[in-house]
């Protein structure tokens, strides 16, 4: 089957790689119909995370059809439409019925393998769902596959990063980072009604795309946000980005006793500020991978509210074969890249 690869930084190769098997009974084969690419599939590109073994293959956004069931799925059969999130979860250990699904004692991260350990990923013909009863969700009617693709991971970050600050309709909400998961911050803030809402970034197609969901653009190459939030308090902060210049950013912007909420994967080994700094503004520090499992549901209703927009944020589908390409053009910002959607069959529609 076709499969785009990880061989090394920005080092990517399409090849022929061996169909997955049924391992365990709980696991599904998915037949990929849509597979996103991530702002974290760019930090894997570029070397910032480091580790996964040369040969995996990437992504961990899709959606499809059910191929192939082990002998213990329940949920499941052959041809069924599916969802998945970014991880697989069991539902059951401590941290899946405390909610955090993300951190399962025994979900994986799709698109992530190290030492021989782990999972491919979905930018491929076929993936493997191990854990499938408790993972995959079937796909809700009257939701596009690209809504549904956006529902497994950025707009479910994006209402966690919301949720996590503690956002409330009379707040001021800025949003640091208006890539994929920061403008599904926006869309999150702006349909809970929130009062004020900053869009922050430096990119003009993404501040434009901000301003349609209802935010205020604030461009950093033209205005001083620090400064600007001098005069409007800022009560909460969603990190979008997973920098040191944006952590430092939202801990500038957030006002006393505010907090920040950080979805961005960070990978650096100190904060951008000090604990001295963090005491002295009584701040509140939230940050961590989405649990998508656990809000999907809460997720799915607003993919089909919203389903036009987010079908709009898709800049760039290419067939799987293009996706080199794709990650070129993503990784570089160019051709007004915001999303690329690969299709492994582009005959596939809809
Ligand atoms: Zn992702
Ligand atoms: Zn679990």
């Amino acid at each position: 089957m076709l499969a785009l690869t990880f061989q090394g930084v920005e080092t990517l190769r399409l090849v022929d790689a061996a169909e997955p098997r049924i391992e365990d009974p709980g696991d599904v084969i998915v037949r990929v119909r849509l597979a996103g690419v991530c702002g974290s599939d760019l930090h894997v590109y570029h070397g910032r995370e480091r580790g996964l073994d040369p040969g995996t293959i990437l992504g961990h956004e899709f959606v499809g059809e059910v191929a192939a069931v082990g002998p213990e799925v329940r949920r499941w059969k052959r041809g069924d439409a599916v969802l998945s999130p970014f991880t697989t979860s069991c539902g059951d250990c401590g941290p899946c019925r405390a909610g955090l699904t993300s951190r399962c004692e025994r979900g994986r991260l799709f698109g992530w393998r190290e030492n021989g350990v782990g999972l491919h990923g979905g930018q491929a013909e076929l993936v493997r769902v191990p854990l499938a009863d408790s993972t995959l969700v079937r796909m809700p009617r009257g939701v596009s596959s690209e809504a549904a693709l956006f529902a497994g991971d950025v707009l479910a970050t994006g209402y966690f990063g919301v949720d996590a600050a503690g956002v409330r309709r009379e707040s001021t909400l800025a949003v640091v980072g208006c890539g994929p998961v920061g403008l599904m911050a926006v869309l999150t803030a702006a349909d809970l009604g929130v009062a004020a809402i900053w869009a922050i970034d430096r990119v003009p197609e993404r501040l434009a795309i901000a301003a349609r969901l209802g935010a205020t653009p604030i461009d950093l190459d033209r205005d001083d946000p620090v400064a600007l939030a001098r005069g409007t308090p800022i009560d909460a902060v969603v990190e979008a980005v997973g920098s040191p210049a944006a952590a430092r950013l939202a801990f500038d912007l957030v006002r006393p006793g505010g907090t920040v909420a950080a979805v961005g994967v960070h990978t650096e080994p100190h904060f951008a500020f000090s604990p001295g700094e963090a005491y002295d503004k009584n701040l509140t520090y939230r940050a961590g991978r989405c649990p998508v499992r656990h809000y999907l549901e809460r997720v799915l209703p607003l993919a089909r509210r919203y389903d036009r927009e987010l079908q709009a944020l898709v800049s760039h589908r290419l067939p799987l074969a293009d996706g080199i390409r794709g990650y070129e053009l993503f990784a570089g910002r160019r051709e007004g890249c915001t999303k690329v959607v690969l299709r492994p069959r582009p005959e596939d529609a809809g």
